[in-house]
């Protein structure tokens, strides 16, 4: 396992991380920061280790994480098997392109330590759909009812249909954006109904669990052989 990525991706429980050098970040203690104001706490790419100058205590990887919150260890478990039963998409799907520059990258463009990237990542976004994950630095620019605020736009294009489901680096929300009067349905062709299959309004857990269409309305599109996707 790459420790780096590991650490960015949990680095958002952590205070005052930063990068000080080529194998060495830089946070808060988390056994001894109510005590020192100072950042004295270090994780050693090339040991796989953490050490705090301060308080001297010294940790392996897992213990640390352990420590700082054992989810973080189930959730890295849970996410792994998700990977495993991901479903595969039969159709594939067109790379958005947009009629006007509205000013999205993409982020696979990003650099890893990107907040977008990270975002994506701590939305478990499978790595396969990044390629229509797209990062705004004005979410207004979009429509003018969103406020001026960085976010993740993701266009999706359903046949005819186009929904953009838009979240927020904030507040963590989706919000969707109807540029057709038609219902907002995605994956609707990606489902075998002869097997059990569940219906969600969020988005990206349609794209992460097998057998999930997407509605915005998920009452008015279910049938009695589907049930609601609930985590
Ligand atoms: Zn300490």
């Amino acid at each position: 396992m790459n420790t780096e990525c590991y650490i960015i991706d949990i680095s958002y429980k952590l205070q005052n991380f930063k990068k000080v050098s080529s194998n060495k970040y830089q946070f808060k203690c988390i056994y001894c920061v109510k005590q020192s104001s100072k950042p004295s706490g270090y994780y050693f790419l090339d040991s796989k280790k953490f050490h705090c100058y301060k308080c001297k205590t010294s940790k392996q990887l897992k213990e640390f994480v352990y420590d700082l919150d054992p989810s973080l260890l189930k959730n890295l478990s849970i996410h792994t098997n998700k990977y495993l039963e991901l479903k595969e998409f039969t159709e594939k799907m067109k790379k958005p392109r947009f009629v006007k520059d509205i000013g999205l990258s993409s982020v696979s463009s990003l650099k890893y330590w990107h907040k977008h990237q990270l975002l994506t990542r701590k939305l478990d976004i499978p790595n396969k759909y990044h390629y229509m994950v797209f990062s705004s630095p004005d979410l207004s620019n979009l429509c003018e009812l969103i406020p001026k605020h960085s976010g993740l736009v993701i266009p999706v294009l359903t046949n005819q249909l186009l929904i953009t489901g838009y979240i927020c680096f904030k507040k963590l929300e989706q919000i969707d954006i109807n540029l057709t009067k038609e219902p907002l349905i995605f994956g609707e062709h990606l489902v075998d109904k002869n097997l059990k299959y569940y219906i969600t309004n969020n988005f990206i857990d349609s794209l992460k669990y097998p057998n999930t269409l997407y509605s915005k309305d998920i009452y008015n599109t279910m049938d009695e052989n589907c049930t609601i996707l609930r985590n």
